[in-house]
């Protein structure tokens, strides 16, 4: 048994239960509904293991391996002077209640004022029970966590953790973990059920002592146990950085399992065989030979090892990066030009219309002259076109499929589909590619050429693309000249408005980006329209279009032929710009509330201009006043023109989380590891994983075993 009585704690509502720390509040039970839920204790049972099993606790190793998020120190108590001088931390102060009322205004709350020897005190609670009231009887002793803040009346904690006390309660002696939790499921609840779990387990190490030894780690069953029950003489320091070994070994644990379920899906990939596609031949030559430039050394470079891929049996598996403007789109085209000279179908997949529209018009001008048949196919298509289009896919008259992801609807059949090629990789869901592998001949999948212009730095390209062949493309093409980057106040619009008349005075062409508005697509195209009149107003003999997502395919397209043709000369334009718009003679690109963007957002945008030979000036606004990460991201954008550096500060800045976005796969399975610092475990992971992977398939089913249960279906195939 615990040495705390956990009723106490459970007097807490479930709000302030797992109010610190927890991303999302949730309403409080009502005391209402709680008494109903006592009702029987069978059902309550049940209803606890159901709410245990959203939070994915259902075996006793899920509950071992449900490590807390974090610890509390409550080994100490403080004097409530002492505690208000340190104003903003985490403190405990432990005093007698001198009042509890509840009032009403501003709203209903409890309002407890304790005392201690040095001071005064008040807890506000703003859900509570009636049961609460009569707790905090006057003369009660209560010990309260939280962060005590200098309040109306004095310092107060705002839903405080609290307990009811005897005078010279003893302190516990050691850190408490704080676990992710749910409505419904208290800390102490939880606490209970994990050392029930841990007194039942079975403990077997998935590796075993000699290779422990050999990589410094220590054993599995002490690192739990130290973890969820940590000792008093534990170095509280490293247990709150996740620094200390128990912790190493957990994180270890963790990439070797992420590792193992990866490779394996490749393997499993493998196994299924695609087609070889041995032959470089006449379409691939005459392509080579028609280009006006020839290839950068780095462009040879990942084209060697794509066609070294696609001469195999089982499916390429590649992501090619390279920084915007690198020239990607050739090396997918010329893999794509191999699938055709071996008789299969290619297909390009783009993750907006615009992006497979400027695809499809420049793929199409390199290979429909060399008699190449090229399909365009998206959602937008009338049902006529679309088809036709199907129509020429399924019967292999289609040799090159452009389009978006109306390319895996269900209803297109391919005749010979040999290759894949997804642009911007990072925008397609794991699912939607899964769905395209399933388009290739029976028994085998295409080969797959993923591209992606956001550069996933090395650590990072290594544990969530642990599953793939990474190609990068890293020089530009020659006589390139580097954009000049301005960060400029809002307020100086004006200036930059004169900029703009001077540029296309000069006959060259400008992109006005509007600023990003998440949470209103209405009110971004309302701003994009405003700038549109505001601008069209200000430079009356200037020619000035209008871009933005809510225009007809055709009209987007007509607009942007008008801007490539320079019959337009300033192109405003909400975000869709972003990706592959192709203009050289565009030179200066003016970013509205830059600060709202992300960094390889910005980057992206910035390479729409520097394509041709002027020199080219890239102008971000923003509104000031600036908070000091928002002037940092921005100075990384004016001092920086290489896509791969600037990642990689983001990533400094941001974290990784935030930096990938939503990676479903990768993001399911790593809880505690941090691949920024814990590079040193991601490399040792990386080469046991092929160790075991190659001799030791039983370590292998145990491990994924443990760690795994059944998340390894989320992993793409
Ligand atoms: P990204 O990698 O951003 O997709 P693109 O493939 O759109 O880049 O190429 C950018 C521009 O560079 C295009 O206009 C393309 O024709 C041109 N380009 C690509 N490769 C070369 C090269 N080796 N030499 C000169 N220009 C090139
Ligand atoms: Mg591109």
């Amino acid at each position: 048994m615990a040495a705390e009585d956990p009723s106490v704690h459970s007097a807490t509502p479930p709000a302030q239960a797992n109010a610190a720390g927890q991303r999302q509040r949730k309403k409080p039970q009502t005391p209402s509904a709680r008494k109903t839920s006592t009702a029987s204790s069978a059902s309550q049972t049940s209803k606890i293991s159901d709410k245990l099993a959203r939070l994915g606790l259902r075996t006793d190793m899920d509950f071992l391996l449900h490590l807390p998020m974090r610890y509390e120190d409550e080994t100490q108590v403080l004097g409530i002077r002492e505690a208000a001088l340190r104003g903003g931390s985490q403190v405990q102060i432990e005093g007698k209640v001198l009042s509890a009322d509840v009032q009403y205004r501003p709203r209903r709350q409890l309002i407890v004022t304790i005392a201690d020897d040095s001071g005064q005190a008040t807890l506000r609670f703003l859900n509570f029970y009636g049961s609460q009231l009569k707790q905090f009887s006057a003369g009660a002793r209560v010990r309260a966590r939280g962060e005590l803040r200098h309040g109306f009346a004095g310092p107060e904690i705002v839903h405080p953790s609290y307990k009811m006390v005897t005078q010279g309660a003893p302190l516990p002696t050691a850190l408490t973990p704080v676990y992710h939790t749910a409505e419904g499921i208290s800390q102490p609840l939880l606490r209970k059920a994990i050392a029930s779990a841990i007194m039942r387990s079975e403990w077997r190490d998935t590796l075993s002592p000699a290779r422990l030894a050999a990589l410094g780690l220590q054993g599995f069953e002490a690192s739990v146990r130290l973890l969820h029950n940590p000792p008093p003489e534990a170095d509280q320091y490293s247990l709150l950085e996740r620094h200390h070994p128990a912790w190493q070994r957990m994180k270890f644990d963790e990439l070797l399992a992420q590792q193992l379920s990866l490779k394996r899906a490749q393997q499993t990939r493998r196994r299924q065989g695609a087609s070889a596609l041995p032959l470089v031949g006449e379409l691939s030559n005459a392509f080579l030979l028609t280009l006006p430039f020839s290839l950068t050394r780095a462009q040879e470079k990942v084209l060697a090892e794509i066609r070294h891929d696609l001469r195999q049996t089982f499916p390429m598996q590649r992501l090619l990066q390279g920084d915007v403007g690198s020239g990607k789109t050739i090396v997918a085209a010329l893999a794509a030009a191999q699938a055709i000279d071996n008789g299969f179908q290619a297909a390009l997949m783009a993750p907006t219309e615009i992006l497979a529209e400027q695809h499809f018009r420049k793929i199409a001008a390199w290979l429909e002259p060399l008699g190449i048949r090229t399909v365009w196919l998206t959602g937008s298509l009338k049902k006529k076109d679309k088809e036709q289009a199907s129509a020429q896919i399924a019967n292999g008259e289609a040799q090159l499929i452009i389009g978006t992801h109306a390319l895996i609807q269900d209803s297109v059949q391919f005749k010979k589909l040999g290759l894949v090629i997804v642009d911007e990789q990072h925008r397609f869901g794991v699912g939607q590619r899964l769905n395209l592998a399933n388009k290739a001949e029976a028994g085998k999948i295409p080969h797959q050429l993923m591209m992606s212009a956001t550069p996933i730095p090395r650590t990072l390209a290594m544990t969530y693309f642990a599953d793939l062949e990474v190609s990068v493309i890293d020089e530009l093409p020659p006589g390139r000249t580097p954009v000049l980057t301005r960060v400029i106040d809002q307020q100086r619009r004006d200036e930059v408005i004169v900029r703009v008349h001077a540029a296309a005075l000069e006959g060259r062409q400008v992109y006005w980006v509007c600023p990003l508005i998440e949470e209103s697509e209405a009110l971004q195209l309302q701003t994009a329209t405003d700038t549109h009149a505001m601008l069209s107003a200000a430079l009356p003999d200037v020619r000035i279009a209008l871009v933005h997502g809510r225009l007809k395919p055709a009209q987007k397209q007509a607009v942007m032929e008008d801007f490539s043709r320079q019959q337009t000369q300033v192109l405003v334009a909400t975000t869709v710009i972003e990706v592959g718009v192709d203009v050289p003679n565009a030179s200066l690109m003016v970013i509205e509330h830059a600060e709202r963007f992300g960094l390889s957002q910005l980057h992206q945008l910035r390479g729409r201009v520097g394509r041709g030979a002027a020199a080219s000036i890239c102008l971000l606004l923003y509104q000031s006043p600036l908070g000091g990460t928002a002037r940092q991201r921005l100075a990384i954008m004016r001092e920086s023109n290489d896509g791969f550096d600037i990642a990689r500060k983001d990533l400094e800045l941001r974290g990784p989380g935030e930096f990938l976005g939503a990676r479903q796969s990768g993001e399911a399975l790593l809880r505690f590891a941090d691949l920024e610092t814990d590079q040193p475990l991601v490399e040792k992971a990386r080469n046991l994983a092929e160790e075991l992977l190659r001799d030791d398939p039983v370590t292998v089913a145990a491990h994924l075993h443990r760690w795994m249960g059944n998340k390894e279906e989320f992993l793409r195939v």
